[in-house]
């Protein structure tokens, strides 16, 4: 993959751009997949035809609508139904056991609410909070 940024070559694992030291995905002057410069405001690269544009946005929350996984953290957090719609089981199971032993469940579902919110929440099938 590229930066987005300013266009360098760089690896799928690294976080950040060596060159520029923008984070990784951010940016929209070149294209991810290709490395060529793409028009602003571009929704595909004419280079090779990958989309572009908010690759980061569509990225998150596994490219769910936050509005909708913040809902449903809202209103079903507690028993981790918007862990489970991320793929994150072993998330949703900790807070159905969290709710239903010590009914921290909706306390969890709280944090995670305002990180969607604040497009801090990372997705993370591995992780148990
Ligand atoms: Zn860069
Ligand atoms: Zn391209």
């Amino acid at each position: 993959m590229f930066c987005k940024n300013c266009g360098k070559e760089m690896n799928d694992n690294q976080a950040i751009c060596l060159s520029c030291g923008v984070k990784t995905g951010e940016g929209t002057s070149f294209c991810q997949n290709c490395g060529n410069p793409v028009a602003p405001g571009a929704e595909v690269c004419l280079s090779c035809g990958v989309a572009v544009k908010n690759a980061v946005n569509s990225q998150y929350l596994n490219g769910k609508d936050k509005i909708t996984v913040a809902l449903i953290c809202f209103f079903l957090g507690g028993l981790g139904i918007h862990n489970f719609m991320l793929g994150e089981t072993k998330k949703g199971i900790i807070k159905i056991v969290a709710s239903l032993c010590v009914g921290l469940g909706g306390i969890l579902a709280l944090i995670d609410f305002i990180k969607i919110l604040c497009d801090k929440y990372v997705v993370d099938q591995n992780a148990l909070f």
